[in-house]
């Protein structure tokens, strides 16, 4: 057994504090600094100096007082109680300690992350005498009404099961007995501890097979993010940043949510952590918290918690993937994570780069964004997981150009483009048609049973992504020379431009038909929206003048076709008939 490590403080700036007679330490150990207990993690190593950035206010803390090396990296506890908490960036129940300490938690709080008292109802799903490795499930706790916990084998942990059985049980009681071959025994427990700074082990990475449906149209229709993808969205004031955020954290089809907020300014954290679990979840009717875990750090606390909030975060979410889940993870925003590397950097004296930013900022952002994937879990019985990363920017006046866009941009597969303009419009949600990209567009096919569908559903995708292309440099013509140079095709393309705009990326968040939508319905709206785009080019080459197309009863019917409920999807493909017998009547009465 090691010595415990007890170093003395030299320096203190800010969050970072440096302390002497540290040999031995290892990077990314994490420390208790002062008599205070505050927790720190080492970032520096220089001969017996180390750098150490505290996760709690330093004032007040001096040269001469002690370092504790902990000599274990900086964990997360996972196990039964993770959903339905409130975390600070190192893991620390926010909720409980608010109640515990008042508004202004004090420091050197330990609270553990997860509740010593509270008793699970275990099931176990082996039996004693089974061979078990990392990774392997080993029962079963209902956590919430929406999530089944499996409790896995920790990682270095192999042998033969023993003493396992049902019961009700704390985190930390022994739920059973794994004797290794050379015959030394390791309890286990529903909670095991994990390492933050590194992604958890996986059997084997797989492509991606199909997309994180949102049932926001814009998104899954044109920019889609695929089960175990990454995407990226720039959050300009008043942009619509927080209802997309909602939309998403209610209808992504994922198993379980993770969302991770470093907040700008101190209330709007708390906006979040009050809004949130209020939400419902639509499927389930059920409070959106049974299926979430929400890491929350204002600008108030210490930027070195903010820097960890993202790792403790994800670590939690590949956990989940891990049993097997379809688990989205929102980070909000990074910038703001990025920020506080930036300080830390600063302080540790360390070379900048672009804006400040130290140097290792891309490859950090990298590391994180790599984290997600759709994966073959360790461990048996076999199974899939698959963990999505939507991260939220926020550069300084909206400029794009900025280090930390660019660098999300690089290793992100999808942009979603919110625009201030189009939210001043009224158009929601607010993502630019134009500038928006994803990589995972081919991966839509795959939503659909029948492969013809989502071949055609592709089809019209790409059919109506150029009639909005169109649409730009039309309108640049018009503005130039007047709508009477346009020809009637051209006068037909800014319509249906427009009725693509308004009847199917336009969605009212708040409507309750429209907040969601199906890939189905999806499917029957934008055809039928293209099929009068296609029996209306018909008509112009049989002479009918557009006007009198423009004109034309159906096109209310297929303005109202959002709030047709999923119920009646059929009645969409109605209209296609609808506008079929309204064209050929244009048509004939022209012949007449
Ligand atoms: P931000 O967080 O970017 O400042 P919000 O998300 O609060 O902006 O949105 C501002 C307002 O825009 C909302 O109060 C709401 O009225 C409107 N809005 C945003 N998105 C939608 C949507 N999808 N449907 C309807 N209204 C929306």
């Amino acid at each position: 057994m090691e010595e415990t490590k007890v170093g003395r403080i030299v320096k203190v700036s800010g969050p970072v504090v440096v302390a002497e007679g540290m040999t031995g330490a290892r990077m990314y150990d994490v420390v208790h600094v002062s008599e205070m207990n505050l927790i720190g993690e080492i970032v520096e190593l220089r001969g017996d100096l180390a750098s150490i950035q505290v996760y709690e206010e330093t004032s007040g803390v001096g040269p001469g007082e002690q370092v504790i090396d902990t000599q274990a990296p900086l964990s997360v506890e996972l196990g039964p109680g993770l959903i339905e908490s409130i975390y600070d960036g190192i893991q620390r129940p926010l909720d409980s300690l608010v109640q515990l300490e008042g508004e202004f938690m004090s420091r050197g709080s330990a609270m553990p992350g997860l509740n010593r008292e509270k008793k699970w109802h275990f099931k176990p799903t082996v039996n004693n005498g089974t061979k078990v490795g990392p990774g392997d499930v080993i029962g079963e706790v209902q956590e919430t009404t929406l999530v089944l916990h499996k409790i896995m084998v920790p990682r270095a942990v192999a042998g033969t099961i023993q003493n396992i059985a049902e019961g009700d049980y704390t985190v930390d009681q022994t739920i059973g007995i794994c004797v290794a071959e050379d015959g030394s025994e390791k309890e286990l427990k529903l909670m095991q501890e994990c390492p933050v700074r590194n992604a958890r082990q996986l059997r084997g990475r797989l492509a991606p097979n199909s997309i994180l449906v949102t049932g926001q149209r814009v998104i899954d229709a044109f920019f889609p993010v695929t089960k175990g993808g990454t995407a990226c969205v720039p959050g300009p004031f008043g942009s619509g940043k927080t209802v997309i955020q909602h939309q998403l954290a209610k209808w992504v089809d994922a198993e379980v949510v993770v969302y991770v907020g470093c907040g700008e300014r101190g209330n709007e954290m708390t906006d979040v952590l009050t809004e949130f679990p209020e939400l419902k979840d639509p499927h389930s009717g059920e409070p959106l918290m049974k299926r979430s875990v929400l890491i929350a750090n204002t600008s108030n606390m210490p930027v070195a918690a903010r820097e960890a909030s993202v790792y403790t975060g994800i670590t939690i979410a590949e956990y989940f993937r891990d049993m097997g889940y379809v688990v989205a993870l929102m980070a909000d925003s990074t910038s703001r994570w990025a920020e506080a590397m930036r300080e830390i950097s600063t302080r540790l004296e360390e070379m900048p780069a672009e804006e400040g930013y130290p140097a290792y900022l891309a490859a950090r952002i990298a590391a994180f964004y790599e984290r997600a994937g759709r994966v073959q879990c360790l461990g048996t019985p076999e199974r899939e997981g698959s963990l999505s990363v939507i991260g939220a920017v926020s550069p300084p006046g909206g400029d794009l150009s900025d280090s930390v866009v660019q660098a999300t941009l690089h290793v992100v597969k999808v942009f979603w483009s919110l625009q201030a303009e189009l939210a001043y419009q009224r158009h929601f949600p607010a993502i630019d048609w134009l500038t928006s990209y994803s990589f995972y567009k081919q991966y839509l096919r795959e939503c659909f049973e029948d492969k013809d569908q989502g071949q055609e559903m592709h089809g019209l995708t790409v059919e109506a992504m150029s009639l909005l292309e169109q649409e730009s440099e039309l309108r640049e013509i018009v503005r130039l020379v007047g709508a009477e140079a346009l020809s009637p095709t051209d006068r037909l393309a800014l319509e249906t431009a427009r009725s693509i705009r308004e009847d199917f990326l336009h969605q009212n968040a708040f409507h309750d038909v429209d907040t969601h939508t199906s890939m189905t319905k999806q499917y029957e709206m934008l055809k039928t929206v293209l099929h009068f785009h296609k029996r209306a080019l018909e008509a112009i080459k049989a002479d009918v003048e557009t006007a009198q197309i423009f004109k034309l009863v159906v096109r209310e019917e297929i303005a109202r076709a959002k709030y047709i409920p999923e119920s009646d999807v059929d009645s969409i493909a109605r209209i296609r008939n609808t506008i079929d017998a309204q064209m050929r009547q244009l048509q004939t009465s022209k012949v007449v």
